[in-house]
């Protein structure tokens, strides 16, 4: 059975920790899309990870973690990333890498950079780790597939061929180093050695699984709102984040899909620019995040403050909708304590009129957001296991933005450890 999670909103929701959760009884766990730009924060036995590039399935001994062909695929990243972990006394992972996944560059790393630089302060707030330079060029069709390390002559060539267009653009538009092609060509012998024990036909690999009846994971990363197509164009990621997306990032049937968990947070924050219809600023929005997540609301891989802003239902409502979720995961919930009034996004006024559908970036740019304000539970709820002990108006709460989103919450994390949940 294969089930993904995903996020309903702008990435952060706590997919990590529901990852993690859902791990214990999955076979396999899939990365399907993004990178290491973006990163989930996990709490367990071994200690505190930020992982970027790795399934958060790694941290089980029965789980098989594998790095599907939609994921733009950083190797030296990728190793450091299981050392960090087996430095700190984690097992050896089980991992898989596809043959169809495509190698971040070393200069789509440049290119990012050196892109963000020459937009100054028009940028698209970028992390830099290459994303949107590695997914232009496999729509390009100049990326290199995994597969393709292995026939050194025709690499050679291509390589060649790539760095001629590159080079062009480095000392014309960028002004800066040209790519030594004998250099790139070292490196990438030096990535196939680190690949190779890991290098799978992940598709036919899942296709068995699923016949076997194996518990698969597909991993989201990011938020509905971050997918290129239906999120906050052009302040977007450059892979869908979309579960639909995860049977083409995997390799699977789009029907064997049969759970879409959606995570989403109990309140709104978003990391880089764009449209944020119910943010909040000043001491308000301080306020949320030195208390939001697990010891404030900072980017896991940037440490950049987060945005802040009040719970969102038009967007997560779309966000659920464009994931195709089956149930809903509500998360840290417990920060919200403190507040007296809790107010919920419930319409976007654009042009005087109120309206609860989620508009495209234009009209998203006009919007101001309607607000019910409903009362705070004014108590700490960490600790709470079961759902009828919670405060009524946190339950208020809850059922109040399952009814505006319209999909069940059928889990509600209250603490970033991963037995700090409550199933409903
Ligand atoms: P992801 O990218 O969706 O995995 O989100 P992150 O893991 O980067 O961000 C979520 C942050 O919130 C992390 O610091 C988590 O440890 C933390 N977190 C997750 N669930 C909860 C929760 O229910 N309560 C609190 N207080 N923190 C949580």
């Amino acid at each position: 059975m294969v089930k993904a999670i995903v996020g309903a909103n702008w990435g952060d929701e706590g997919k990590g920790k529901i990852t993690d959760m859902l791990g214990q009884e999955s076979d396999i766990v899939v990365r399907f899309q993004g990178g290491s730009n973006a990163g989930h924060t996990i709490i367990n036995k071994y200690g505190k990870f930020a992982l970027h590039l790795l399934p958060s399935g790694v941290f089980y001994e029965h789980t098989t973690c594998i790095i599907g062909n939609g994921v733009a695929l950083n190797i030296p990243y990728l190793f450091e990333e299981v050392k960090s972990l087996t430095d700190r006394g984690v097992p050896e992972p089980k991992l898989l890498v596809s043959d169809r996944a495509q190698i971040m560059m070393p200069y789509h790393i440049l290119f990012d950079q050196y892109e963000e630089e020459r937009l100054g302060g028009k940028s698209f707030g970028s992390t830099k780790s290459g994303i949107a330079p590695f997914y232009s060029d496999k729509y390009a069709k100049i990326g290199f597939q995994v597969s393709e390390l292995f026939d050194e002559e025709s690499l050679k060539e291509k390589i060649e061929r790539v760095c001629e267009a590159k080079n062009v653009i480095l000392e014309h538009m960028y002004h800066k180093p040209l790519i030594n092609t004998e250099e790139l060509y070292n490196t990438l012998i030096e990535y196939r050695e680190m690949v190779k024990p890991y290098v799978c036909d992940v598709s036919a690999y899942l296709y068995e699984a699923i016949k076997e009846g194996k518990n698969i994971l597909l991993e989201g990363q990011l938020g509905a709102l971050k997918d290129p197509d239906f999120g906050i164009y052009p302040m977007v990621t450059s892979s869908s984040t979309l579960a639909a997306y995860g049977a083409i990032g995997a390799g699977i049937a789009p029907y064997e899909i049969k759970e879409i968990i959606a995570a989403a947070k109990a309140y709104s924050s978003a990391v880089g620019a764009g449209e944020f219809v119910s943010e909040i600023f000043g001491e308000e929005a301080d306020e949320l995040r030195k208390r939001g997540g697990d010891g404030g609301e900072f980017g896991a891989t940037t440490g950049r403050p987060r945005r802040m802003g009040w719970f969102d239902a038009v967007a997560t409502r779309y966000g659920c909708r464009m994931q195709g979720a089956t149930q809903v995961a509500l998360t840290v919930l417990d920060v919200l304590g403190y507040l007296k009034e809790l107010p919920v996004c419930v319409g976007y006024e654009v042009d005087g009129v109120v309206t609860k559908d989620f508009p495209t970036t234009v009209k998203l740019a006009k919007a101001k957001p309607v607000y019910v304000k409903l009362p705070g539970w004014n108590q700490e709820i960490r600790g709470i296991t079961k759902y009828e002990e919670l405060p009524e108006n946190c339950r208020k709460y809850i059922e109040f933005i399952e009814k505006e989103i319209g999909i069940p919450v059928t889990m509600v994390s209250n603490g970033p450890g991963r037995d700090e949940i409550i199933y409903r």
